[in-house]
C-alpha cells in the first residue's frame, strides 16, 4: 500500500494509467514505423548501399502532429482523454477527426492499472501486473495493426515475467515460469513447422511463439494449454465475425497475437486455477 487507503491506490494507479495509455499509443504508432525503417537502412547496408540521411523518429521525436494538416499538438491538446472530449474528437486546426481508440486505449489502460491496484495494492506485485498489461495491450494492438509482435516488446515481457517469479512478486515458482516459457515457445514453434510441412504454409510468426513463451512465463507452463484454447476460441469467434461482415483483410490473414494477448488477459482477471478448472485440467 502506498497510501494506506485502498480507494487512494486504485485512484492513482488508474491516473497512472491514463498517462502511460497515452505513451503507449505513441509506441503502437511509431514502433513498427521505427522497425520498418531499421529493416530498410539493413537491407540498404547489405546490398552495399546508404540511405540518404532522414530526420531522427523515435518515441519521443518528432513531437506528434496531425497525419492530416501537419499541425503539431500542444501539451493542452494531448491531456489523455479530457483533450479529446475538449476538442470533441476533431484536430484542433483542420478538424480532421481524431480516432476514438486514442482515448479508449488510454482508458482501457486507466482500468487495467486500477484493477492491479484494487486487486494487488501499489506494491511490487500491483506495479508488476500493471507493467504486464502495458506491454501485452501494446502487443496486441500493434499486431492487430501490422501482424508484427516486436522482440522489443515480447522478449522484455518474457524477462519480467521470469524476474517477477524469481523476486516472488507474483505467485508462482522460478521453475514453474522457466519452463512456461521453455514449453510455451517450443509447442507453437512445432506447431509451425509441423503445419508448414504439411501445408507449405505459415499457419503463424515466430512473434507468437515468443509472446506464448511470454504468457508462460507470467502464468507458468500449467496455465499454457487453457491459454491456448481460449485464443483459438476468441479468435474462431471474432473471424467468423469478420467474416460474415466481409471485413477480412486481404488474403484472409488474422493475426493470432491479439488473441493470445485476449487470452493472457483473462488468466490475469480470473487467476490460472480458475482457467485450468474451466477447461477440465
Ligand atoms: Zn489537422
Amino acid at each position: 500500500m502506498l497510501s494506506g487507503l485502498p480507494w487512494l491506490d486504485t485512484s492513482l494507479l488508474g491516473l497512472l494509467g491514463l498517462l502511460i495509455g497515452s505513451f503507449l499509443n505513441v509506441v503502437v504508432y511509431r514502433l513498427p514505423k521505427m522497425l520498418e525503417q531499421q529493416w530498410a537502412r539493413d537491407a540498404a547496408d547489405m546490398a552495399g548501399n546508404t540511405l540518404p540521411e532522414t530526420a531522427p523518429f523515435n518515441l519521443v521525436v518528432p513531437r506528434s502532429r496531425c497525419p492530416h494538416c501537419g499541425h503539431a499538438i500542444t501539451w493542452y491538446e494531448n491531456i489523455p482523454v479530457l483533450s479529446y472530449l475538449f476538442l470533441r474528437g476533431q484536430c484542433a486546426s483542420c478538424k480532421a477527426g481524431i480516432s476514438p481508440r486514442y482515448p479508449l486505449v488510454e482508458l482501457a489502460l486507466a482500468g487495467l492499472f486500477a484493477y492491479c491496484g484494487s486487486r494487488y495494492g501499489v506494491n511490487s506485485t500491483g506495479l508488476a501486473w500493471c507493467a504486464f498489461s502495458a506491454v501485452l495491450l501494446a502487443l496486441a494492438l500493434i499486431d492487430w495493426d501490422t501482424t508484427l509482435l516486436p522482440d522489443d516488446l515480447t522478449l522484455p515481457l518474457t524477462w519480467m515475467g521470469l524476474i517477477a517469479a524469481a523476486l516472488q512478486w507474483i505467485p508462482l515458482n522460478l521453475p514453474d515460469a522457466l519452463w512456461g516459457a521453455v514449453a510455451g515457445y517450443m509447442s507453437l514453434w512445432l506447431v509451425y513447422w509441423g503445419f508448414k510441412l504439411v501445408t507449405g504454409k505459415e499457419g503463424m510468426g515466430y512473434g507468437d511463439f515468443k509472446l506464448f513463451a511470454a504468457l508462460g512465463a507470467w502464468f507458468g507452463w500449467q496455465t499454457l494449454i487453457p491459454i491456448i484454447l481460449l485464443a483459438s476460441c476468441i479468435g474462431a469467434v471474432v473471424g467468423i465475425a469478420l467474416k460474415i461482415n466481409a471485413k477480412l483483410r486481404e488474403g484472409g490473414y488474422i493475426p493470432f497475437g491479439p488473441f493470445l494477448a485476449g487470452a493472457g488477459f483473462c488468466a490475469l482477471f480470473f487467476d490460472p486455477q480458475t482457467l485450468r478448472q474451466a477447461v477440465g485440467l
